[in-house]
């Protein structure tokens, strides 16, 4: 498919496809910008809390020093420290800086871009070569030597991360002192691995060096970089990886990419395969490869994604489990993964214009994704449960049962999710066509937050302003702000979300109807100060997952707009325990605003609580007497993004209903 007009291949984070591959296309920097609300704030903990800390923390967990000990200026006896992929770490913080930098530049944030740029650099060897850990051939972690132990060794997930980090500060602030270094590890990448002569046939076993690859390649123009990327998807899943002490599922090396039904294995190596596949597809054209990777999406949405749009449900492994797997105390669901999950998400949006790709990432974004960072932004969990039981334990350094914790002995998830709340704005809105044919010129609207939003359109600048409450509230209210040329007729789209039964839209004081689970398009010639006011239904709705789903058979969770919900114990009645409660679905739910908790909205709802005496066996005859119904009580929910911000408490989003 191929567009008439064309905006620079960059974006405000997200991937940026080059123009004419996709549909819809992302905004140019800076286009789309957040101006308030909920997500506003996050992002604002993010900025004065979360990146500032984890500049401290790069240093005091050793990730600093280990590239120092590559670039031989650490003190005498300095030791090489942390997992083998800590470089990784002080990318994702450096991605996460360069987009904040691009959203509001700030003297401190390009000159922490520029020392760890140096500090980078100084640690590259002449080669191109570059990972501190591995170039320590005598730290702690032992002797190795380069790309010896690939499935573990994470060099080429180090390299996808710089290769992320190095577009978004040349895209952020133009300058490229980390493009070089990082074009230099693409070259000696290029160099080493391949089918051709004296290359080696070999993939990391942990990706996410495919989307570096080819954003790099958007980046530069260099083809090599997404040929290679092309071929390390096409040579996993042919058993590449072999004999390293897991099943090559655990790798996604079990079956090809392009035959691939579903999702397995470890979830944030198989989203993040997913997705540079995705970035590969739509570069080369490559349909096919498109439509596998759309069946894999759509089963991985109907099977193996918790209702918080978590993915992953294995501790074992951190992987997916089979099909309706989906235990909500024994949750994995990695910070990581939901945001592997959106970035995918993101990408097959781009690709297809298809609305679920969007409900998918706005569920991600509100729910599983958030859950994983503290209102404060600078505490994470690893592991995302949705249920949390009277009595847990931690026995282990990611157990949820420590609370939200600062870093972790391995901290991928908390600069991802710097990187990730600095990037947003770039996922709000696209250009484009949503129509297949070629018409429909125009701007979608995908996530909704007050902003603005500069987009253009045939041979005109148009500028919209997005006022909402969104998501306590449901109208968002869009107005036409500027038309700087010539646009003639396009299109405005908005998302109508698939739970949005009963939306409507109202353009020049008409209202119409809005189908859920679909854009709403009007193609005329828009004027400045022209209105579409599309209004959400919000209704608290009960829904209750596939009954193959053992663990939340005959309960329902609680939603409201895109928010999930869950029961936290800080908000119960004395003497209410979370775990032991029923709701009565037939009884009204009452709504709360509160400024509490960020400022959220409270649902209060009848149930009851009780009935077990103390002592009782767990296990009962069936045809015996019953438990006794328990006392009526008000239950109060709070969206599930915002548990354990008050300590860590009992906590669950699957409600029993009897
Ligand atoms: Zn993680």
């Amino acid at each position: 498919m191929t567009s008439t007009t064309s905006t620079p291949a960059v974006s405000a984070g997200p991937a940026a496809p080059t123009p004419g591959t996709t549909p819809l296309r992302p905004l140019a920097p800076g286009a789309a910008r957040i101006t308030g609300g909920w997500w506003a704030d996050r992002q604002r903990a993010n900025r004065e809390n979360a990146i500032p800390t984890g500049r401290e923390r790069l240093e005091s967990a050793g990730n600093l020093t280990n590239l120092r000990i590559a670039a031989g200026t650490a003190p005498e006896g300095a030791t090489v420290t942390g997992p083998i992929f800590m470089d990784s770490d002080v990318y994702k913080w450096l991605e996460a800086a360069a987009w904040e930098f691009g959203r509001e530049p700030s003297d401190q944030l390009l000159g922490w871009i520029r020392e760890l740029t140096a500090e980078v650099a100084a640690a590259q060897a002449e080669d191109g070569y570059l990972d501190s850990v591995v170039q320590e051939q005598d730290g702690s972690l032992g002797p190795r030597g380069r790309y010896s132990d690939l499935p573990w060794s994470h060099e080429m997930y180090c390299a996808g991360h710089l290769f992320q980090a190095a577009v978004a500060v040349s895209r952020a602030t133009g300058e490229r002192g980390l493009l070089d270094v990082a074009v230099r590890l693409a070259d000696h990448l290029d160099t080493t691995f391949g089918d051709g002569d004296g290359q080696r046939r070999d993939v990391d076993g942990h990706p996410v060096v495919e989307m570096g690859l080819v954003e790099l390649f958007r980046e530069t123009g260099e083809r090599r970089y997404l040929e290679l990327a092309s071929w390390m998807v096409e040579a996993r899943g042919t058993g590449i990886i072999e004999g390293h002490g897991k099943e090559p599922t655990y790798f996604s090396d079990r079956v090809r990419v392009r035959e691939a039904t579903t999702v397995e294995g470890h979830a944030v190596r198989a989203v993040y395969l997913t997705a540079g596949a995705a970035d590969v597809a739509t570069e080369t054209g490559d349909a096919e490869l498109l439509a596998a990777l759309g069946r894999q999406f759509d089963h991985m949405l109907a099977t193996k994604t918790y209702v918080t749009g978590g993915l992953g449900s294995r501790w074992d492994m951190e992987a997916f489990g089979d099909p309706y797997e989906l235990p909500s105390d024994r949750a994995y669901a990695e910070t990581c993964a939901a945001i592997g999950g959106i970035q995918w998400a993101w990408r097959m949006l781009l690709a297809t214009g298809e609305v679920k790709y969007a409900d998918v990432a706005e569920r991600m974004l509100h729910n599983g994704f958030p859950a994983g960072v503290s209102l404060s932004g600078d505490e994470y969990f690893y592991v995302n449960p949705l249920q949390f039981r009277d009595g847990s334990h931690a026995n282990e350094n990611r157990s949820p049962a420590h609370g939200r914790r600062g870093w972790f002995d391995c901290a991928c998830c908390p600069p991802n999710i710097m990187r990730t709340w600095s990037s947003l704005d770039g996922y709000l809105a696209t250009s484009g066509s949503l129509d297949g044919a070629g018409g429909g010129e125009g701007v979608q609207l995908h996530l909704y937050a007050p902003s603005t939003v500069s987009a253009q359109v045939g041979g005109a600048r148009v500028r919209l302003e997005v006022e909402t409450d969104y998501p306590r509230e449901g109208s968002v209210r869009v107005r036409v702000a500027e038309v700087d040329g010539e646009a003639g007729e396009w299109t405005l789209s908005l998302r109508v979300p698939g739970w949005a039964r009963g939306a409507s839209l109202t353009v020049a004081g008409e209202q119409h109807d809005a189908p859920a689970g679909a854009y709403t398009s009007t193609t005329r010639t828009w004027s400045a100060g022209d209105v579409v006011e599309l209004d959400l239904p919000l209704e608290v709705r009960l829904s209750r997952a596939d009954r193959r789903v053992d663990d939340a058979r005959g309960s329902v969770a609680l939603e409201r707009g895109p928010l999930v919900y869950a029961l936290e114990q800080a908000d119960q009645p004395e003497g209410v325990v979370v775990d032991d409660v029923v709701v009565d679905t037939g009884a009204p739910v009452t709504e709360e605003r509160t400024d509490a908790l960020g400022g959220v909205v409270l649902l209060h709802l009848r149930g009851r609580s009780g009935g077990h005496e103390a002592g009782s066996a767990t296990w009962l005859p069936a045809d015996g007497a019953q438990p006794a119904a328990g006392q009526d009580v008000e239950l109060t929910a709070v969206p599930y993004a915002v548990w354990a911000n008050r300590g860590v408490g009992p906590m669950r989003v699957w409600v029993p209903t009897s």
